[in-house]
C-alpha cells in the first residue's frame, strides 16, 4: 500500500528523517499534519496527488478507502497515540497508522503541529505574529522535509541579524521585506536625507521626504516586522561589519556600485567571512547576485580581475564611472526596482535559511524592455586574494575521493541551533502533472 511515485536521488531526505522519526515514535508527542500548503485532488480511485506546480507535486497510490479517510484525520490536531486508536475503529490493521504516517514524513509531505523545539514553541505563543507570518509558514513547509521543520526555521529567522546598505528604492523596499518575513534584526545604513525620488511602495514613503535616511528606513522596517524586536544595546545603525552578522545586502542606490562593485569596499566583509549579497538597478538593468560567500565563491575581486581580463579599456572606464561627481537623479524604473527588491529578499532569505540560492556564485541580471531573467556565472579569479579559487580547485582534486563539499553545504552563521537538515524538496521530489 501507498506508494511514493518519486523517490529522492539521493535519499537524504529519507535517512534524515528516519533518524527524527526513531525519536517520535520513541515517545515524543508528535501530531501529524499532511502540509496544508500542497492543494490535494485525487487523479483516480486510488491515487491522490498533493501539490499543483511541479516543482513541489507529489503522487501517493494506491490508497485504499479506509487509509484515504484516516488521511482527513491528519489535520494536527490528533497524537500519534489517538490516531492509532482511530485507525483501529476504522479497521485498519495494527501498525496501519504508523506506518502511513512514516511513509508520508519520508515523502516529505508531513509536518509537525506541535514540533519544531523551543523557539518554534514560542512563536506558537505569539498568535498575532505568527496569523502574519503563515503564508510564509507554509512556504517553508515546501522546502522542509522534517515534521516541524518549517516552524524551526520561521523561529530560527528571528534570531539573524542582517544589514541592508542602501536605502534608496531597492534598499528600502529589501529590507522591509525581510522583516515582513520574520528576519529578527534588519539594519539599514545609509547617509544623508530621502529625495523625492527615494520614495517607493514597500519602502520609503513619500512623508519620509528631507527626513534622514537612515531613520526613515528604520521606521519602515519596524512598521514591516510582524512584531518589535527585542531591545538591543549596541548601537542601532553600525558602519562596521560586525561579528553574528548573517548576511549584509549590499544595495547602493547608485546602481553602479552593485554592477560594478568595488572590491576595496567590500573588503572587510571578505575579511570577516561575511557572506554579501549585491542588488541594484543601473540604468535599465536590474542586477541580483553575486551573493558572495568569502573564500567559497566569486567576490567583487574575481569579477573585477575577470572583466579586466576580457576587456583592456575596463580600467580607464570604471575609472571614469565611478570619478562622475553629477547631482544626476539616476534612472531606476520603479517596478524594475520592486522586482529587483523582491528576488533578491528572496535569494537572501533561502540563504537565512540554510538552501543558498542560485546567486551564490552567480549574478541574475534583467533588462528593460524584455525583462528576461538569465544567470551569468561569477567564477572564482587565481589572481584574487579571497581564496575561492583554492577552494575551488580543492574541491577539484578531491572530487573523486570521499565526500566532496559543495557550496549548498555553506551554512548562514546562526546561534539558534536550528534542527534543519540540509535535505530539501525543491526539485528533487516531483509528480508528473
Ligand atoms: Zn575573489
Amino acid at each position: 500500500m501507498l506508494a511514493v511515485d518519486r523517490q529522492a536521488r539521493d535519499g537524504r531526505c529519507r535517512s534524515a528523517l528516519r533518524d527524527d522519526y526513531g525519536t517520535v515514535h520513541g515517545g515524543r508527542f508528535m501530531h501529524p499534519m499532511v502540509k496544508p500548503a500542497l492543494r490535494r485532488g485525487w487523479r483516480d480511485r486510488n491515487t491522490v496527488q498533493f501539490g499543483v506546480a511541479p516543482a513541489h507535486a507529489m503522487l501517493l497510490g494506491p490508497v485504499d478507502t479506509a487509509t484515504g479517510s484516516f488521511l482527513e484525520l491528519l489535520d494536527g490536531t490528533r497524537g500519534l497515540l489517538l490516531l492509532r486508536e482511530e485507525a483501529r475503529r476504522m479497521g485498519l490493521p495494527d501498525g496501519h497508522a504508523d506506518a502511513v504516517v512514516d511513509r508520508l514524513a519520508g515523502a516529505g509531505l508531513l509536518d509537525d503541529a506541535t514540533g519544531g523545539g523551543p523557539a518554534a514553541d514560542a512563536l506558537r505563543r505569539k498568535e498575532a505574529v505568527l496569523d502574519r507570518l503563515r503564508p510564509d509558514l507554509a512556504s517553508l513547509s515546501l522546502v522542509t522535509c522534517e515534521p516541524g521543520g518549517a516552524m524551526a526555521g520561521l523561529a530560527a529567522r528571528r534570531s539573524l541579524h542582517v544589514q541592508v546598505r542602501g536605502a534608496g528604492r531597492v534598499g528600502a523596499a529589501l529590507a522591509a521585506t525581510l522583516a515582513g518575513a520574520g528576519v529578527g534584526r534588519v539594519e539599514v545604513v545609509d547617509g544623508g536625507c530621502v529625495e523625492p525620488w527615494d520614495v517607493a511602495p514597500g519602502g520609503l514613503p513619500a512623508e519620509s521626504v528631507g527626513e534622514r535616511r537612515d531613520a526613515a528606513a528604520r521606521r519602515v522596517v519596524r512598521g514591516a516586522a510582524p512584531d518589535r524586536p527585542p531591545r538591543r544595546a549596541t548601537r542601532p545603525c553600525s558602519d562596521d561589519a560586525e561579528p553574528g552578522l548573517a548576511l549584509v545586502v549590499l544595495a547602493p542606490r547608485d546602481g553602479l556600485a552593485a554592477y560594478v562593485p568595488d572590491p576595496a569596499a567590500a573588503e572587510r566583509f571578505v575579511a570577516s567571512g561575511t557572506p554579501h549579497l549585491y542588488v541594484g538597478v543601473l540604468e535599465g538593468t536590474g542586477v541580483v547576485g553575486p551573493l558572495v560567500l568569502p573564500g567559497e565563491t566569486g567576490c567583487a575581486g574575481c569579477m573585477e580581475r575577470a572583466r579586466m581580463d576580457r576587456d583592456p579599456a575596463w580600467p580607464r572606464l570604471l575609472a571614469q564611472w565611478r570619478s562622475g561627481r553629477g547631482r544626476r537623479v539616476p534612472a531606476c524604473d520603479l517596478a524594475l526596482s520592486g522586482a529587483v527588491a523582491g528576488l533578491a529578499a528572496a535569494h537572501a532569505l533561502a540563504f537565512l535559511d540554510g538552501r543558498p540560492p542560485s546567486s551564490a556564485g552567480a549574478r541574475w541580471e534583467v533588462s528593460l524592455p524584455g525583462l528576461d531573467w538569465h544567470a551569468r556565472p561569477v567564477w572564482a579569479h587565481p589572481a584574487c586574494p579571497c581564496g575561492a579559487m583554492d577552494r575551488a580547485k580543492r574541491e577539484h582534486s578531491s572530487a573523486d575521493g570521499g565526500r566532496h563539499e559543495t557550496m549548498a553545504e555553506q551554512q548562514p552563521p546562526t546561534e539558534s541551533g536550528r534542527q534543519g537538515h540540509p535535505a530539501r524538496l525543491s526539485g528533487t521530489w516531483r509528480a508528473h502533472v
